[in-house]
């Protein structure tokens, strides 16, 4: 499978409007700095895509049928995308978790049809199994462990640290390929829904081969101070994720 990283920034986006912070300014000077809120598309060995999250609007990057549509959690940076997106021409489901859902949404879905998800439940798409995972965020929120060939990958977003089930549940399964891990602070900034970027690191390198930090803010180190951070400590067993970036499983 590929994972496609369409939008990898937290909320506000990178950079956030008027903000003349050093990771802002940065990313006015360099595309590659620039993030979209949280979305990702994984592309099965058929070229099937799933999408997680719509953090943003998704129709000149990933212009073909869904197979399905996941969401971790109900807050708006992981779900812009879908006011415009429950307009497109094919129902389509979308599973998600019941806490805080969106009244719009859920009351006027249009073309999606949603789906309440429970951690632990599976739910297998093409040549996919996704099982949700419960991760602690305030709001009810879910992780995904996505497998396909006995390769997996988890989505580890928006978490501070992982409940115990979970961390059980994917340490039978170790190593994975890949976690991919909420990184939304930088090092050393303690937050109670959010990793920051060591706390992100650890985890990942606990649970996968190679672990890809991101749903990074504009509080995070600029990118290249954060690509250079992370190199020094954990070579390239972590990456820093891009808008844009493949990472082929
Ligand atoms: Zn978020
Ligand atoms: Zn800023
Ligand atoms: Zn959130």
């Amino acid at each position: 499978m590929l994972v496609y990283f369409i939008g990898t920034g937290g909320s506000e986006g990178i950079p956030a409007h008027l903000c003349t912070c050093p990771t802002c300014n940065e990313a006015r000077r360099f595309g590659f700095a620039q993030r979209k809120p949280s979305t990702l598309a994984i592309i099965t060995k058929n070229k099937k895509a799933v999408l997680f999250d719509v953090g943003t609007d998704i129709r000149d990057l990933l212009n073909v049928p869904l197979e399905a549509i996941f969401l971790t959690h109900w807050h708006h940076d992981h779900i812009y995308g879908l006011y415009k997106l429950r307009w497109m021409a094919r129902e389509t489901e979308l599973y998600a978790p019941e806490g805080q859902a969106d009244a719009l949404i859920l009351n006027d879905p249009k073309n999606l049809r949603p789906k309440i998800l429970k951690p632990f439940e599976s739910v297998e798409l093409d040549t996919l199994r996704i099982t949700a995972l419960r991760l602690n965020h305030g709001v009810e929120t879910l992780g995904y462990l996505i497998e396909e060939d006995g390769k997996s990958v988890a989505l580890l977003y928006d978490t501070k640290g992982l409940p115990g089930e979970t961390r059980e549940f994917l340490e039978e399964r170790t190593p994975l390929r890949l976690a991919i891990v909420d990184a939304t602070y930088p090092p050393g900034f303690s937050d109670p829904y959010h990793n920051n970027v060591d706390e992100a690191a650890e985890m990942g390198l606990s649970l996968a081969e190679r672990t890809v930090l991101s749903h990074i803010s504009h509080k995070n180190l600029p990118f290249l101070e954060l690509v250079e951070y992370v190199r020094k400590r954990w070579e390239n067993r972590v990456l820093v994720a891009y808008d844009g970036m493949v990472f082929y499983v």
